[in-house]
């Protein structure tokens, strides 16, 4: 066995929903702009473009929800309802069809983002890690199994207070999860464990404390967080 210096860090794992077992995390990857009005209410352009990824670290996550911390740093923390794509296999430079076989499972996550920090770097053309990676940044639901729900569809919501904030069919994504799939494939060669934040819909907003938020795709497990 080796020796370690300090005790390495639990390994990061989600739920499966109708399953003991558990997912494990390697890497956190996400889609900018994968949805026409929400590219237009963030000033860009929503043609079919590439799209482009950033990352968060995998403990970033915040499997079941519960509770989040408000972040330091920011006074405009928001909300983005995403699909979650769970990779089971690896492969690099597929197809779109093979890209699909990759994918195991699904999940709704949510990519909160330092929104000011975000419109500074993003002036400065500078990175996205403190804006988007930062800790507790990515609650998730546990993950339903492509035995169980070959392709999500319908709608993704989320709501604050019980009051709808965001609302979007998963059908206007600009780039579909198996394409998302394929062109992450060109950049990094995909393992068992990865996880692809496919995009928000319009309506992202701000979130105060004490803010209740649940965040729903239709046939997947919910999730439900409240920053505090
Ligand atoms: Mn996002």
């Amino acid at each position: 066995m080796t020796d370690f210096v300090f005790p390495p860090p639990e390994r990061v794992s989600l739920p499966i929903h109708r399953s003991r077992e558990r997912f494990p995390v390697r890497r956190v990857f996400c889609v900018g702009q994968n949805y026409a009005a929400h590219a237009r209410e963030m000033g860009a352009d929503p043609e079919r473009r590439p799209p482009f990824f950033f990352s968060k670290p995998a403990d970033a996550l915040v499997p079941g929800g519960g509770e989040v911390p408000y972040p330091t740093a920011t006074a405009d923390l928001h909300h983005e309802v995403e699909l979650v794509v769970a990779i089971g296999h690896g492969g690099a430079q597929l197809d779109v069809l093979s890209a699909e076989r990759l994918i195991i499972g699904w999940a709704v996550g949510v990519d909160l983002t330092r929104r000011d920090l975000q419109a500074a770097a993003k002036a400065a053309g500078r990175p996205w890690d403190a804006s988007k990676g930062f800790d507790f940044s990515a609650p998730i639901g546990p993950l339903t199994l492509v035995d169980d729900l070959i392709r999500p569809s319908g709608e993704i919501r989320l709501s604050v207070n019980g009051e709808a904030r965001q609302s979007g069919r998963l059908s206007d994504m600009i780039w579909n999860p198996a394409e998302v799939v394929a062109k992450a494939s060109s950049l990094w060669r995909l393992a068992p464990g990865d996880l692809i934040f496919t995009g928000t819909p319009e309506g992202v907003g701000p979130l105060s404390r004490a803010d209740s938020v649940l965040a729903t795709i239709d046939g997947l497990e919910p999730i439900e967080f409240i920053i505090v």
